[in-house]
């Protein structure tokens, strides 16, 4: 394959970019971005990442996936099984479509689960899409908050063995568990202003790190748009970090991805 990056976790469907899609997508093309991995955070967007990876084949690949946390700004909170149940079939028609189930996952924040129940229902929520994941034989693109044990223990008792843990922030002991378990870890540009983080990096073998921009999320400043051409700051710091240089960690990661989300083909 050409060289170049793989963004595996972007939310192209964001409205945040509705206005200018081609325009974000041809820049992330010329710094090096071969492809795409489009997640979702909930079902209102599932047509729009089937629709996008129609009108960018080969470059934009389609997730489903419920988000653990629904809503946004004030309105923020806990999923509940309502927010899946009515939508369970789009998988089944949907699967030869799709290259991964995502973004699901934990988010234990106190102040949008507070509660054993909005916690028991985020688990329900997150176990029936890692069962789906197996029915289908697909891997999954996984958010893990104030929850990193809890959600790496869940994945391994129901046998999941191909999972990224998106922007993980857990103690680099149970990053390695999830090493262990074959599961790779992916990190944004923000990541960059982040000490702790590069701790945890340095011990995550580079076999088993992706790269990711979570578009439009977590970039380098946080009131600025992130965007999917940004994926060379993660590339340039986790080589800084690990003390090799960019195009290694391009190299490998790459290969690692296509390794991990078997339905890319670039
Ligand atoms: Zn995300």
């Amino acid at each position: 394959m050409a060289r170049g990056f793989i963004d595996c976790h972007c939310h192209i469907s964001a409205s945040e970019f509705t206005t200018d899609t081609d325009d974000v997508l041809l820049r992330a093309k010329k710094t090096g971005l071969k492809a795409l991995v489009a997640v979702t955070e909930g079902a209102s967007e599932f047509e729009k990442v089937i629709q996008l990876s129609k009108i960018y084949p080969g470059f934009v690949f389609p997730c489903f996936g419920i988000h653990p946390l629904q809503g946004s700004g004030q309105d923020l909170h806990s999923v509940k099984v309502q927010d899946l149940e009515p939508f369970l079939h789009l998988f089944q028609t949907y699967k030869d479509n799709i290259v991964a189930i995502g973004e699901i996952g934990l988010d234990f924040t106190p102040w949008y689960a507070s509660t054993t129940q909005e916690r028991d229902e985020q688990m329900k929520v997150f176990t029936k899409q890692l069962e789906i994941s197996k029915e289908l034989d697909l891997p999954v693109n996984v958010h893990s908050r104030s929850s990193a044990k809890v959600t790496i223990a869940t994945m391994k008792e129901l046998g999941i063995r191909q999972a990224l843990l998106h922007n993980f922030a857990g103690k680099p002991s149970v990053a390695m568990e999830g090493v262990q378990a074959g599961f790779y870890f992916s990190f944004p540009p923000a990541v960059s202003k982040n000490e702790q983080r590069a701790n945890l990096i340095r011990q995550i073998p580079l076999e088993h790190v992706c790269l990711e921009t979570d578009s439009p999320a977590l970039g380098l400043d946080k009131h600025v748009r992130n965007e999917p051409s940004n994926i060379a700051i993660s590339s340039e710091y986790i080589a800084k970090v690990k003390g090799v240089s960019s195009d290694v960690v391009m190299e490998v990661t790459t290969q690692n991805a296509l390794r991990l989300f078997s339905k890319l083909k670039v």
